[in-house]
């Protein structure tokens, strides 16, 4: 991350009135060539895959990674693998799971330490690529996260971890025209390109739940890309206050646009951040796999004794023995047999005969 906490700034200077023409679209090849030539660096993992470097998002170097960088694909069933590269210390390890717990507490994803799955993050120390670094989405090979030593700490692990599970910046959301503006200075003028892929809204991608301030994933209200080898500053306003929209509350969050201002950059996930994740993997109902549950809708295995599903979904859980006897039903859903969940947030059950 090329951002920094320095809202005073963009508080105290005048903007310019800019106009945001054409969005970017998700599904358009980038010009690698073209960034390259404006900037943008070209990095490795400690496996030898090469990577585009777009401020914090990484693009691998493959046609296929260069067609689709946005929006993020969902990981399958919703269930995260990584592996630690030999640079990640203990502690290190304990702050990039602390991250991933808390993007899997608010919703069905499911992080597993695994380095036989096909795809799966390479999460890397690295002090050569900016404060943090991260593949949009689920890229299906081995995927890079990487954090700089200084960073393991605040806002970036759990910034970089919401890329790989297929979030986009928050200001590039589909809606921003109608809630910031943004003054692009010299690098718009100078790199357009670089500037179009990191600021322009993007067509579809995180736009699950209306604009959010207060987002994780959001830029704060100055931030800065090197531009054929000078850093060059952005500054991004708010013109309006946060918009209404679920989850209940979060539409608080900021109600004079000069205060919306002051929220870009949070160091903390937003409760629509958490909501986002829900909305995109669902919650979970954990139970002890040595008991046949029956669920119904449509259960999602998320692993053992692991099952999702999609936000608001009314789920009957059935439990008897082979015998027809019923269990009892408890946790989050009581009843003898069969209980109903709502599906508002991520539950359990047990069972007893
Ligand atoms: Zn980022």
């Amino acid at each position: 991350m090329t951002t920094g906490k320095s809202f005073v700034l963009a508080l105290t200077s005048t903007f310019t009135s800019v106009a945001l023409s054409g969005s970017f679209d998700a599904g358009r090849e980038v010009d690698a060539q073209r960034l390259r030539a404006q900037g943008a660096p070209v990095v490795r993992d400690s496996k030898g895959t090469e990577y585009l470097q777009i401020d914090d998002v990484l693009i691998p170097l493959t046609r296929a990674g260069t067609k689709a960088i946005f929006p993020g694909r969902a990981w399958p069933n919703g269930v995260v693998y990584y592996e630690f590269s030999s640079s990640v210390t203990s502690d290190q390890k304990k702050i990039f799971e602390g991250a991933a717990a808390m993007w899997s507490a608010v919703s069905a994803l499911t992080f597993v330490e695994d380095n036989k799955q096909k795809g799966r993050i390479l999460v890397e120390t690295d002090s050569g690529a900016g404060c943090g670094s991260s593949v949009v989405g689920y890229g299906g090979n081995v995927q890079a996260l990487k954090i700089a030593p200084h960073c393991w700490s605040g806002r970036t692990p759990a910034h970089e971890i919401g890329h790989a599970i297929g979030l986009a910046h928050e200001h590039q959301h589909t809606k921003q025209e109608t809630v910031i503006e943004i003054d692009g200075g010299e690098l718009e003028k100078t790199c357009p390109d670089l500037y179009r892929v990191n600021y322009h809204p993007l067509t579809s991608s995180n736009s699950e739940t209306a604009y959010d301030f207060a987002s994780i994933m959001h830029y704060s209200s100055s931030s800065s890309l090197k531009c054929k080898g000078t850093s060059m500053t952005v500054k991004i306003k708010a013109i309006a206050a946060q918009p209404a929209g679920a989850p209940a509350g979060s539409a608080n969050a900021c109600t004079a646009a000069s205060d919306c201002t002051k929220l870009m950059g949070a160091t903390k996930m937003s409760g629509r951040d958490a909501y986002g994740a829900a909305q995109r993997y669902g919650y979970r109902i954990n139970y002890d796999p040595a008991v046949a549950l029956v669920f119904s809708g449509t259960p999602v295995s998320c692993g053992k004794g692991c099952a999702s599903f999609a936000v608001g979904a009314k789920v009957v859980v059935t439990a008897q023995d082979s015998n027809g006897k019923k269990a009892r039903l408890a946790g989050d859903c009581v009843g003898v047999g069969t209980c109903e969940l709502a599906m508002d947030g991520n539950k359990k059950v047990s069972v007893a005969y």
